[in-house]
C-alpha cells in the first residue's frame, strides 16, 4: 500500500494527510474547494512547524512530509490509482452515497474504500459501491495528528481480509485501531454522545451551571475537558446530527436530543466554529467564558 487519496480536505482531511505523508505513504489530497485545500497545507505546515520546534521531528522530516502531499480537485484524475480512499467529507449521507458510488465506479477493482464517518452507516454506505467487502470504516478522532485511536468499523459484508489491513495500517500510522460492528455510532459516539446530551439536559433542568457540569466531570471522572465544553468543540450540529442517527437507528426515546441543544443549533450557536456555544469564544484568543445566555 503506497498511494493514499483523501477525500475533504477540512478539519479531519487534513490531519489524516498529514498521519499518511509522515510515514511516507504517497498522499492525494482532493477537495471541491481550492480554498480549503489551500488552508489545509498551511494548517499541516503549521502543525509540522510546531513539531519541529518542539524537536518531536526534524526540519527534514517536515521537507519530507510535505514532499508526500500533493493537492487535486478531480477526484476521477487520482482515484483509479490509489491503494486506498479514506473519505472524510462533509457529514451528508446524500454526499457520501454520491461519492462513493462515484469512486466505486473509477479506483482499480482491489482499492479499499475507507470513511471517516462519525455516525453514517457504513453498510449504507457499502451498499451503494460495487464492492462491499472492500467498504469500512476509518473513524479517526481530531485532532488526528494527536489522538491515538482509529475505530474500525465493520459493515455487514466487510471482509476479514480488508479489516486485516486497515487494522495493520492503523498500526503502521502509530494509531492504536479498535475494531467494532457497524450500529449506530459505533462505539465512540454511542457512549460519547448521550453523555453531552445528558449534561445539556442537565443544564436544561437546572441541575447545575456550565461550569459547575464540566467541573464535576473533570475533576470527578478524571475527563481533559467538560461534556459542555467537549460538544462546543465538536461542533453542537454534529452533536445534534449523531444523535438523531441514535435516535433513529435504535428507535429508543432515552436517545431523544435535548430540547436546549435543537434550539441552540437552530438560533446558530454552535460552539467554538461559530463563536458561542456554552461557551463565549473571542477570535484569536484562548480565553473563554461561559455564554451569558447561561448566567
Ligand atoms: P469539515 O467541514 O471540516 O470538512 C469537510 C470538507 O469536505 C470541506 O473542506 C468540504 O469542502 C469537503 N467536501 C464537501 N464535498 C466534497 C466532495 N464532493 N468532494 C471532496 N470534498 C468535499 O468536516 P470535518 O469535521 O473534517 O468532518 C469530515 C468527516 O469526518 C465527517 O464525516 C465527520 O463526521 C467526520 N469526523 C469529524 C470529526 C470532528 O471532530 N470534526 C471527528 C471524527 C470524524
Amino acid at each position: 500500500m503506497k498511494n493514499i487519496v483523501v477525500i475533504g480536505a477540512g478539519t479531519m482531511g487534513n490531519g489524516i494527510a498529514h498521519v499518511f505523508a509522515m510515514k511516507d505513504y504517497k498522499v492525494s489530497l482532493v477537495d471541491i474547494s481550492k480554498e480549503a485545500l489551500e488552508r489545509a497545507v498551511a494548517t499541516i505546515t503549521k502543525n509540522l512547524d510546531r513539531m519541529v520546534s518542539k524537536e518531536k521531528i526534524s526540519e527534514q522530516d517536515k521537507v519530507n512530509t510535505l514532499a508526500n502531499l500533493e493537492t487535486f480537485t478531480d477526484l476521477a484524475a487520482v482515484a483509479p490509482h490509489a491503494d486506498l480512499i479514506v473519505e472524510a467529507a462533509t457529514e451528508n449521507i446524500d454526499l457520501k452515497l454520491k461519492i462513493f458510488k462515484q469512486i466505486s465506479d473509477v479506483a482499480g477493482k482491489n482499492t479499499i474504500l475507507a470513511t471517516n464517518t462519525s455516525s453514517i452507516s457504513i453498510t449504507k454506505i457499502a451498499s451503494v459501491t460495487n464492492r462491499p467487502d472492500k467498504v469500512i470504516g476509518m473513524h479517526f478522532m481530531n485532532p488526528v495528528p494527536v489522538m491515538k485511536l482509529v475505530e474500525v468499523i465493520r459493515g455487514y459484508a466487510t471482509s476479514d481480509e480488508v479489516t486485516k489491513t486497515i487494522m495493520e495500517l492503523s498500526k503502521k500510522l502509530g494509531k492504536v485501531p479498535t475494531e467494532v460492528n457497524d450500529y449506530p455510532g459505533f462505539i465512540a459516539n454511542r457512549i460519547l454522545m448521550p453523555m453531552i446530551n445528558e449534561a445539556i439536559y442537565s443544564l436544561y433542568e437546572s441541575v447545575a451551571g456550565v461550569e459547575e457540569i464540566d467541573t464535576v466531570m473533570k475533576l470527578g471522572m478524571a475527563h481533559p475537558m467538560g461534556p459542555l465544553q467537549l460538544a462546543d468543540f465538536i461542533g453542537l450540529d454534529v452533536c445534534l446530527s449523531i444523535m438523531k442517527v441514535l435516535h433513529d437507528g435504535f428507535g429508543n426515546p432515552k436517545y431523544a436530543p435535548c430540547p436546549l441543544l435543537v434550539n441552540m443549533v437552530t438560533a446558530g450557536y454552535l460552539g467554538r466554529k461559530s463563536g458561542e456555544g456554552f461557551y463565549k469564544y473571542t477570535t484569536g484568543s484562548k480565553e473563554t467564558t461561559v455564554s451569558t445566555m447561561f448566567k
